[in-house]
């Protein structure tokens, strides 16, 4: 990233960490398909291996728990198809999830149906525990941190409540991993989804994670890798890169969450009509979304743009999305409050200097509104 740009939108992707650049290029350089017999194939299926024990020991699970893919859409993907092999009746999604699970879910030809969230964003287990009555076992779905909002979700809590029922979990823990605990777990979930970008590894490669007793239902057929999961030739540089990033994690956590603090004591006393969505919920140390009543989500986006500092209006995984987000919609939050909605998300190489470049680049913008309120004709001048 270039250094005088406040790089503020780390739950739409990290920049790389040092040192994964050059894992992926050795991988690369190296040669060799892992499924080969020879010395090349040897080395690269000891880069994949060496990846899939890292990703395994930040996950605190076995290697062989382990299913790489082509990110965690596709993982997301897997894990539906395979709720479905595993006899779910039907799925349950809360109102939340990310587009992947949505749609993966919507076209698993099951009854699908969503548990509602509060208006803080959490999770409402009393209705899902109620969903959970009807006949036959379900597949349900419930992420771990919200990529807009941040907010944490009660993944255990639901896990408990759906094995009680006999159904199986899906917990998409791209935001969370490695953001909230020190390290991964399961969270008492069946199948686990993550995402090497967002945690300063490539863009392409994520897993999906299964339980010891969960059989996973492959989707690609073919070569036989992946232990027949996934076929395909591996990705070996985006896998050893997703190994490295996670190898290069440090507990930078505290510092994230300080400079998150900062920034919000910052805006609020710039703008205090501001609005912070899911403020009232436990969140991701590194996420702040927040509207501004009559500032334009897309026009601040641009302004802030020009003055280098990125950030994203409301969920802006795919650029070019139209319409309001579900989930501030599923939060009840109006949708002309939802057109205001901004994300900024922190994370490793995150300084106080993004804080400042946001905040002079903010009350410039916020004082511009101001006046043009004042006299609307001042701007066009
Ligand atoms: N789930 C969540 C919560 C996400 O934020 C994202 C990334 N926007 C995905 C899934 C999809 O991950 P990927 O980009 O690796 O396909």
């Amino acid at each position: 990233m270039h250094a005088s740009v406040a790089y503020l939108d780390y739950n739409a992707t990290a920049p790389v960490r040092p040192g994964v650049g050059a894992a992926m290029a050795e991988a690369l350089a190296m040669g060799g398909n892992p499924s080969s017999v020879h010395r090349f194939g040897r080395l690269a299926r000891a880069a994949v291996d060496r990846a899939r024990d890292s990703v395994a020991g930040w996950m605190r699970v076995d290697p062989a728990q382990i299913t790489f893919t082509s990110g965690a859409t596709e993982a997301n993907a897997l894990a539906v198809h395979t709720l479905v092999a595993l006899g779910a009746k039907a799925l349950l999604v809360s109102a939340i999830e990310h587009d992947s699970v949505r749609a993966s879910a919507a076209a698993a030809g099951l009854p699908v149906n969503e548990i509602p969230v509060t208006a803080a964003g959490v999770l409402d287990l009393a209705a899902l525990q109620g969903m959970l009555a009807g006949p036959g076992p379900v597949g349900v779905a419930v992420m771990f941190a919200n990529n807009e909002t941040g907010v944490i979700q009660p993944v255990a809590k639901a896990a408990k409540l759906v094995h009680a029922a006999g159904g199986w979990l899906l917990c998409d823990a791209v935001q969370g991993a490695g953001r909230v605990t020190a390290r991964g777990g399961l969270f008492g979930a069946d199948l686990v989804t993550v995402s090497a970008h967002k945690l300063g590894g490539p863009q392409g490669v994520g897993a999906l994670i299964a339980a010891p007793q969960i059989r996973v239902a492959p989707m690609v057929r073919g070569g036989g890798q992946e232990s027949g999961l996934r076929g395909g030739t591996e990705n070996v540089p985006g896998i050893a890169g997703f190994g490295a990033a996670v190898e290069r994690e440090r507990g930078e956590r505290a510092r994230v969450h300080a400079l998150r603090n900062l920034f919000e004591t910052r805006l609020r006393a710039m703008s205090p009509e501001v609005q912070v969505f899911g403020a009232g919920a436990a969140r991701m140390s590194n996420t702040v979304c927040f509207a501004l009543p009559g500032m334009a989500a897309e026009i601040a986006v641009i302004a802030l743009d020009l003055a280098g500092v990125a950030v994203s209006s409301g969920s802006a995984c795919s650029s070019g999305k139209v319409g309001h987000s579900h989930v501030l919609k599923a939060m009840g939050v109006p949708d002309a409050l939802a057109a205001c909605a901004l994300r900024v998300s922190f994370g490793w190489a995150s300084s106080r200097a993004d804080v400042d470049r946001f905040v002079a680049a903010w009350m410039d913008l916020v004082v511009r509104a101001r006046r043009a309120e004042r006299a609307p004709l001042a701007l066009a001048m």
